[in-house]
């Protein structure tokens, strides 16, 4: 029975397999509420991204006056002037970039609040963590991944 044990050696020699247990690191989940650091760089985000769309909505209100004075002064003919048809075109543009951007001062502002609130980063529809990566991409999101 050399062989038997020549095996049996062999075996025990032979590193345990299938002992490596990967540690679970349960401290920081994927898609926790954020931390008091998070929400303070998210806020200051709220706050410079408000400011943004301030300013825009301002430079755009402007520019929408700006050509609609410049129609009236020239007198276009929206219907058979092709420079009618461009301007129209543009007041168009302006007027959804215009409504974007107030929307976006909206929905900052509810952030904002929902910051002092106490609320933010938890969705508003099934109340679990929207998650820091989709805050950070989208600061004013009130919604997670699931139920936007
Ligand atoms: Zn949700």
């Amino acid at each position: 029975m050399s062989d038997c044990s020549a095996e049996a050696r062999r075996q025990c020699l032979r590193p345990r397999s299938g002992g490596y247990s990967v540690p679970v690191n349960a401290s920081r989940s994927i898609s926790s509420l954020p931390s008091a650091a998070d929400l303070a760089e998210l806020r200051a985000l709220l706050v410079h991204e408000a400011a943004r769309s301030s300013e825009q909505a301002a430079a755009l209100s402007a520019s929408f006056e700006a050509i609609v004075g410049a129609a009236e002064l020239v007198n276009t003919d929206d219907e058979h002037d092709p420079e009618g048809t461009t301007i129209a075109f543009e007041r168009a543009q302006i007027t959804a970039l215009h409504r974007q951007a107030l929307a976006d001062v909206e929905s900052i502002g509810h952030a904002l609040d929902r910051l002092d609130a106490g609320t933010y980063g938890a969705c508003e529809t099934c109340g679990q963590p929207i998650g820091i990566d989709r805050l950070t991409a989208l600061p004013a999101s009130i919604h997670c991944v699931s139920c936007a």
